[in-house]
């Protein structure tokens, strides 16, 4: 019988590539699949020691690396729900994270900044990767055998965390069919085979870094050329020894600046691809040509894996669109309830990528419409070929080198200083990060803070990206007649800042 846990989706080809490497980590390691095969196995044994169980949760905050990866696999195989988390959240994220999601266990690795922190070790037992990811710790009594949990299509893989409009983050709960469905349908439209190497410099926390770049390789058989993070000379290295990229508006940001980018480099490349953010078309324009290469644009989400892509066919991609719906998404632009010109509207989306509803949220009337689309937020239009152009965003959402920030989260925390008496927190143009998250603050009466001083004190609350890297003081801030802050306002007059 077939069983259709995304573990064995991925694996369904292992058989030709036990002896291919999976992973390289320049100046350190390669690993084949077979010996990567093993890792998972082994925390899977010493998960199930520790008594895991379908359906368990299983957070982790660890750096990048071979074994988190290991875990991720391991979890699906058990059928355990894999929850990985930026290594930047603040103790009161992490706190909010346990409270919802409730873990049986607690991963962290050596590196983390919080393995002595009693705070946490309150709430939760803390389990090290290094521990469970080595064969040492097997119990070789537990006779336990690596069988995959035969998961039905809408048992939850995976739940992200994303930053809440509300205030608090929500869990994305990810089924093994929304995972399953999208990556084999982006391995057919990208054209990935066995003969590919993918160069990841993307975080794994992230639908993008694990869930389109790694899923996608392993399903293919692929090498992955695994950087620690994104660093433009180490990235210019590995361009000429690899055939994908996957990557944020920023990372091509960066390229582009670099006198070493050029088409000799990149001949090796079979495809660029760009998603996450926006992607303007001056970038797009000058790595045309420096390189020869159209990056290839997509767009998705957290929710929904991915939506749209360009084409794979060169001749066909363009610049500023994010491309056709993959075949087995259906995408409609909503006009309900928007005031917009033209044919903009709400880009809303329903397919088994979809999710089915945020962890621990049983209402569901504000993500999906009655007819169960999800609402993206996105404002988008689509043009007489069939192809999807995202011009904006109806969600007050702002999105940093990649990763997304809701304001009101920050501003909760801004206004809990008492010197502050109320703020609004806008994203702004950059050029590197695509938008930069700015603080328009108004102070108490005769009450001062700086800009570091007011950082420092929401830095322990909130992950640093979130954390604003400029301040604008006014003495008030512009308001509709309903009440309501005019956020395009103040993006308007400091646009330039
Ligand atoms: P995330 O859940 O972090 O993947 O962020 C999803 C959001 O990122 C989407 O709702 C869009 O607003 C934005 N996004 C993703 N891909 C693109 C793209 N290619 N162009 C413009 N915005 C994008």
């Amino acid at each position: 019988m077939e069983i259709n846990n995304l573990y064995n989706i991925l694996f369904r080809e292992i058989e030709k590539n036990r002896n291919n490497t999976v992973f390289e980590i320049p100046d350190e390691k390669k690993i084949i699949y077979k010996d990567f095969e093993n890792i998972i196995n082994t925390i899977y044994i010493n998960l199930k020691n520790k008594q895991v169980e379908p359906g368990d949760r299983i957070c982790a905050q660890t750096s990048k690396s071979i074994e988190v990866i290991a875990l991720y696999l391991a979890c699906l195989k058990i059928g355990a729900i894999y929850i990985p988390l930026n290594f930047d959240y603040s103790i009161d994220e992490l706190k909010f994270f346990i409270e919802d999601s409730k873990p049986k266990l607690f991963i962290l690795d050596k590196k983390n900044k919080y393995i002595n922190n009693d705070n946490l070790k309150k709430i939760i037992k803390l389990t090290l990767l290094e521990e469970i990811s080595s064969s040492d710790c097997i119990n070789i009594k537990s006779n336990i055998k690596t069988n995959t949990f035969n998961s039905n299509d809408n048992d939850i893989a995976a739940i992200l965390y994303t930053s809440g409009t509300t205030g608090k983050p929500k869990g994305a709960a990810l089924s093994h069919k929304n995972l399953s469905s999208n990556c084999l349908s982006l391995n057919k439209i990208w054209k990935f085979s066995s003969n590919d190497i993918l160069l990841h410099a993307l975080p794994v926390y992230h639908v993008h870094g694990l869930f389109v770049a790694i899923n996608c390789s392993i399903l293919s058989g692929s090498k992955i050329i695994f950087l620690p993070k994104f660093d433009t000379a180490s990235v210019l290295e590995y361009i000429p020894k690899s055939t994908v990229m996957m990557g944020v508006p920023t990372f091509y940001n960066r390229l582009i600046e670099h006198k070493k980018l050029n088409s000799n480099l990149c001949k090796n490349m079979r495809v660029f691809i760009s998603g996450s953010a926006p992607l303007t078309i001056e970038t797009w324009n000058t790595f045309f040509k420096k390189t020869g290469h159209k990056i290839l644009e997509r767009y998705g989400m957290t929710e929904t894996g991915m939506i749209t892509s360009n084409p794979y066919l060169i001749e066909k991609r363009k610049a500023e669109s994010v491309g056709w719906p993959l075949p087995e998404v259906k995408l409609r632009i909503s006009k309900e309830n928007l005031n917009l010109k033209d044919h903009l509207g709400e880009i809303q989306v329903k397919g088994p990528n979809v999710f089915n509803g945020y962890w621990n949220k049983k209402n569901k009337n504000t993500d999906f419409t009655k007819d169960g689309f999800f609402k993206t937020g996105d404002i988008g239009k689509i043009d007489n070929e069939g192809r999807v152009f995202i011009v904006g965003r109806q969600k007050d959402l702002i999105i940093t080198g990649g990763l997304n920030v809701y304001p009101k989260e920050v501003e909760d925390h801004l206004n809990k200083i008492n010197e502050i008496k109320e703020s609004a927190v806008i994203g702004l143009p950059d050029k590197d990060f695509g938008e930069t998250v700015v603080a328009v603050v108004v102070m108490e009466k005769n009450k001062n803070l700086t800009p570091k001083e007011i950082q420092n004190t929401i830095l322990n609350k909130l992950a640093k990206f979130k954390v604003p890297k400029k301040f604008i003081f006014i003495s008030e801030l512009p308001r509709n007649i309903m009440g309501k802050i005019q956020k395009n306002i103040l993006r308007d007059k400091y646009k330039d800042i």
